[in-house]
């Protein structure tokens, strides 16, 4: 597999010249409420993303104790604002406003994020990482893939997405027994795990059991016990896996620069 780093810079570069070949204009906004550290972090990463590209995106960012109605006022607005091609209501919001009343209000075809139900665009990290997989020649058909995980923002799009490829998907959860994961793991080609937990895997679970042309993709995102970022497999060193950090995540930043590119072009018909 190629390494994400340079897949992801190669890729981006082409996002560049295409929307300055094009003299593509493109607007988006993204929303913040409250000043979550993790929320400011993955902001600026998508402020620094646009801006690489040549897309204007401005940060929207209200008071943690704004009301639901008034958030969903501005998002009125914006559905309603024809030069905005898309936007992003960072998540989590706070207790007192209700997410999912939050995104559905969002117009679909301004729905960067892909959480709508008639969304234009899939969730950027199941399709970050088809993506990647795609441009490395992966062939999905009758491959045995296992999804650790079924969040909504994850573990359920990835497995649709690779459905839709014709893989052969098993969705694992925490109420799935080791026995049941480990027979599974027999078989697989591919694991993609998303659970949020440090070593969902190890070697332990992986070696002598799964075969060695297996590739992992590790979404988690952790702290480890001297405070550095890991994933849910930190550990895993007999098969080729995905880095934390330099991993999934990029491929994340990337997929989401992708999806507006995406929906400027359909809300253009430029396609
Ligand atoms: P989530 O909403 O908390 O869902 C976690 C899922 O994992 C749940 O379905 C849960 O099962 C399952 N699970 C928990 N412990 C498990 C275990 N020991 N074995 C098997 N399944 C287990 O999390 P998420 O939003 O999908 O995110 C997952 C991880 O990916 C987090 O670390 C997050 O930070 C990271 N992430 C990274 C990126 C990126 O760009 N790199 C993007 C998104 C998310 P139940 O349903 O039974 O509770």
């Amino acid at each position: 597999m190629q390494n994400i780093k340079e897949y992801v810079a190669l890729k981006k570069e082409e996002i560049k010249r295409e929307i300055e070949n094009n003299k593509y204009e493109i607007q988006t906004v993204v929303i913040q409420v409250g000043d979550n550290p993790a929320s400011n972090a993955y902001i600026k990463g998508k402020l620094a993303d646009c801006d690489a590209v040549g897309i204007k995106c401005n940060l929207l960012k209200y008071e943690e104790d704004i009301t639901e109605d008034y958030l969903l006022n501005v998002i009125k607005e914006l559905n309603e604002r024809k030069c905005i091609t898309g936007f992003i209501v960072q998540l989590p919001l706070p207790k007192h406003i209700n997410e999912q009343k939050v995104i559905e209000a969002i117009n679909y075809k301004k729905d960067i994020d892909g959480f709508t139900k008639q969304a234009l665009v899939n969730p950027a990290t199941p399709q970050g990482i088809i993506d990647y997989l795609e441009y490395n020649n992966f062939d999905f058909v009758d491959k045995n893939a296992i999804v650790i995980g079924r969040s909504n923002i994850v573990g359920r799009p990835m497995a649709r997405l690779l459905l839709d490829r014709s893989c052969n998907v098993m969705v694992t959860h925490s109420k799935t027994s080791s026995v049941n994961l480990h027979n599974a793991l027999i078989d697989a080609d591919l694991v993609v795990v998303a659970t949020g937990h440090r070593n969902t895997l190890s070697n332990y679970d992986v070696q002598g059991r799964v075969k060695s042309t297996c590739f992992l993709v590790d979404v988690g995102i952790n702290r480890n016990e001297n405070n550095k970022l890991c994933g849910d497999c930190e550990h895993i060193t007999c098969i080729e896996k995905t880095p934390v950090p330099g991993g999934v995540g990029l491929l994340t930043r990337l997929a989401l620069i992708t999806n507006i590119l995406k929906l400027y072009k359909i809300n253009n018909k430029l396609n």
